[in-house]
């Protein structure tokens, strides 16, 4: 057989590293992607998780801490978004806060990139987009669309098994790149471990009363449209499940958090703080199995002809018809139920009261979209944009 010849083989590898280059340009523009927010007026100070941990300084999974002081002293709120990444109408609920919020009585710590490691990651090879757009009134705001775990450039190798700490059940090795199943933490564990560890520190130096994961689940899966709770938020997630069905004319149902299952923020900040914690899940299409390409327009407007035939079959967890299930009523859901659950705790806890004025609600977010109350970077004052 003959042997190829110099001249083959330079332009084979020419050929190859230009498919290299062209395959992972993309996906290193996207880690390296910013998106500008506008500080709006509720916003105190930033902070960031590694100024509770230390050893998140100068990693890729320290995230930004955004914090809004009331003038009033009262009750202290985390809302945590993008935990995981590929859940992103909970990130876009926390910017439309950061963005807009007045706070009146008591603290908001907001963190819209929860895993930031996830949301700097992707699925490679899937047909996954890897950004989203949203109509705003001055044109369209791009975000990026990360993964469900962190990525292993930030955090790897993964183990066989995954020994959760401190309660030693053992998970799916993937999981400990998975910051819902990392919590209560460990100072000194895995770069996803240091991240749930320094949140909860948060919690606890600056005595939290709330905690809200914001997170989105396929509508065939049986915990979607719903707020999980442990026993000593019940009450809480109950009242706010209730009201939001009465005033507001949206399902969101409560589903006890299990107490043998490991790792959970519902789970352990319940059990390892004083916090009351909930976990908010909106249905999200695009998420399932059996859709048709995991699109852009899939992520935004929910719609896919095999989920409604699976409806129409009543496989599903959620009502489903051709309106399909759209990125402003999962963002909707999420603003209106945080909301409620401020305002049901509040009711009990009068020393430690908390009033957010500005922040949309569910029909505000049908009415005019998520965009709506995005503000123009180019028009706001330099020192308030932010690039995240
Ligand atoms: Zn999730």
């Amino acid at each position: 057989m003959k042997k190829p010849t110099a001249g083959f083989k330079i332009i084979a590898s020419l050929i190859l590293a230009f498919i290299l280059i062209a395959g992972g340009q993309p996906l290193l523009n996207h880690r390296n992607f910013k998106v500008e927010i506008v500080c709006g007026p509720g916003v105190t100070e930033i902070k960031k998780l590694s100024d509770f941990c230390q050893s998140l300084k100068g990693t890729e999974a320290d995230t930004p801490v955004f914090i809004l002081e009331g003038q009033q002293p009262g009750g202290q709120v985390l809302i945590m978004a993008n935990t995981h990444a590929n859940e992103p109408e909970g990130m876009i609920s926390t910017l439309i806060i950061i963005e807009n919020a007045v706070v009146e009585k008591g603290t908001l710590y907001i963190i819209p990139f929860f895993n930031r490691s996830a949301r700097l990651n992707t699925r490679p090879g899937e047909g996954y987009p890897l950004y989203f757009s949203i109509t705003t009134p001055w044109g369209m705001k791009k975000f990026p669309m990360g993964n469900r775990d962190a990525s292993p450039l930030d955090q790897w190798p993964d183990p066989d098994v995954y020994i959760h700490y401190p309660e030693k059940q053992m998970l799916s090795y993937l999981d400990i790149r998975n910051t819902n199943r990392t919590w209560p933490g460990r100072k000194n564990g895995l770069p996803m471990e240091q991240v749930t560890w320094a949140a909860m520190e948060l919690l606890k130096h600056k005595k939290v009363d709330l905690a809200i994961d914001l997170h989105g689940a396929e509508t065939m899966y049986p915990v979607t449209n719903c707020i999980v709770a442990p026993e000593k938020a019940m009450r809480i997630a109950t009242l706010a499940s209730l009201t939001v069905k009465s005033m507001e004319g949206f399902e969101n149902h409560v589903e006890p958090s299990p107490s043998s299952f490991r790792g959970l923020s519902h789970r352990e900040i319940g059990d390892y703080s004083d916090t009351l914690p909930f976990l908010l899940e909106a249905p999200i299409p695009f998420l399932d199995q059996p859709t048709g390409p995991k699109t852009e327009k899939l992520l935004l407007d929910g719609r896919d002809d095999f989920l409604l035939n699976l409806a129409k079959k009543k496989k599903l967890f959620v009502p489903y018809d051709e309106s399909g299930w759209s990125f402003d009523r999962r963002v909707g859901q999420h603003l209106s139920v945080s909301l409620e659950i401020l305002r049901q705790y509040s009711k009990k806890n009068a020393d430690k009261e908390i009033v957010v004025k500005n922040v949309p609600r569910h029909a505000d977010l049908l009415k005019n979209g998520a965009g709506y109350f995005f503000k123009d970077p180019s028009e706001a004052e330099e020192n308030k944009v932010i690039k995240l």
